[in-house]
């Protein structure tokens, strides 16, 4: 490990911390619905202290359906609930907004949100998972040199591990 650098938790939003809602966004905090299965992933975080972050693409606020100023009121409120249900406070959060179309290097599959995470929290890559519910999830974790875990029923191939849900991740990070 070089010197200095620390294991981290990078955590996609949606399917992950809160309930996706499939062909839309969660636009307001009554739309938030945590997954119940990341609470002792993240009380593990925080006892291994391993930073954590998380990273979204929100491209609702791209197409008009929300404003910046409602992703941040969910996110406060995000916060507010993994406080009270894990007792984590979550070290950053990285969003990108852009339109798939607009080819934005910090969307995923781009690594951006990532390396920016590696290097603002000084984490080893090596030693940093990458935990998301999507393909695109596993692309940008891959790119960015991480280690990656990836939940539903995806191919084999495509990340380091997957496991079919959530309530699997833990005893794969804890080895
Ligand atoms: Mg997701």
């Amino acid at each position: 490990m070089s010197d200095g650098l620390r294991p981290g938790l990078l955590l996609d939003r949606d399917g992950i911390i809160n309930e996706r809602i499939v062909d839309g966004y969660v636009t307001r905090t009554d739309e938030f619905t945590l997954c119940d299965d990341i609470v002792p992933i993240l009380r593990w975080a925080k006892e291994t202290q391993r930073p954590i972050a998380i990273i979204t693409n929100q491209q609702g606020v791209g197409k008009g359906l929300m404003t910046e100023a409602d992703l941040t009121t969910i996110h406060d409120h995000m916060r507010h609930v993994l406080r009270h249900r894990a007792g984590v406070e979550i070290n950053a959060i990285y969003v990108c907004t852009s339109l798939a179309q607009a080819r934005d290097p910090r969307r995923k599959p781009q690594p951006g949100m990532i390396l920016e995470a590696i290097h603002d929290l000084r984490l080893d890559p090596s030693q940093t998972w990458f935990l998301g519910d999507s393909r695109s999830d596993a692309e940008a974790g891959r790119a960015a040199g991480v280690l990656t875990i990836l939940v539903g029923n995806h191919s084999l191939d495509i990340a380091d591990v997957v496991v079919p849900t959530l309530a699997e991740v833990l005893s794969v990070l804890q080895g």
